[in-house]
């Protein structure tokens, strides 16, 4: 099993390192091109700036190549800026990917000094939730699981193979949230 992380910009290493603590045994790659993207079960679409990412995806050519793939089952995770390329709609802006039936408002949560660790429940499981500049998840559609909840707003969503956290596990020493994502991905495949 492979599983990708978007390398574009953002939080790519603290992503692969967490993978590899579920189990060393996955292969990781850092995606860039369309042949890397072609390697990948599962891709991570990691935290950093949204706009910044979005131009990327474009100058790189994978904006249609990851599209397709997600909307052919491709297992994706978007955190934080991740989640908002994900998102069918964001507010004062036109959506990036539209594979996830939300709406989101950027930096709902305030500038970068606003940062804070939240905590809760993601799936039965008890999570410390660290946000940086996190989208506030505004609506949730109808088809959409909310996984869970910070000061009762919900911050992880899933919809089939596709997964968004506006909080950032990879900045934790707990890897459950990336071990439920690999689950996701061996299921597919
Ligand atoms: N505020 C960033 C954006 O709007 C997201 C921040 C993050 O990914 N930590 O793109």
């Amino acid at each position: 099993m492979t599983i990708g992380v978007l390398a574009l910009q953002g939080s790519v290493a603290e992503h692969i390192k967490m993978i590899k603590s579920v189990n060393k045994k996955i292969d990781t790659v850092m995606v860039r091109t369309i042949d890397d993207l072609a390697a990948v079960d599962g891709l991570i679409i990691p935290g950093g700036e949204s706009t910044t990412l979005r131009r990327l995806i474009e100058e790189f050519g994978l904006f249609t190549p990851i599209k397709e793939r997600i909307v052919a089952g491709m297992p994706v995770w978007g955190t934080c800026a991740g989640l908002i390329l994900l998102a069918d709609r964001i507010e004062g802006e036109s959506p990036c990917l539209s594979v996830l039936d939300v709406d989101v408002k950027r930096n709902g949560y305030g500038r970068h000094s606003d940062s804070f660790v939240g905590e809760g429940d993601f799936d039965g499981m008890y999570v410390n939730m660290v946000f940086i500049r996190a989208p506030h998840i505004t609506r949730v559609g109808d088809n959409v699981t909310v996984l869970a909840e910070c000061d009762e707003r919900p911050v992880a969503v899933r919809s089939g193979n596709v997964l968004a956290t506006a909080f950032h596990p990879e900045m934790t020493r707990d890897n459950r949230v990336h071990k439920y994502f690999c689950n996701m991905v061996e299921a597919k495949i």
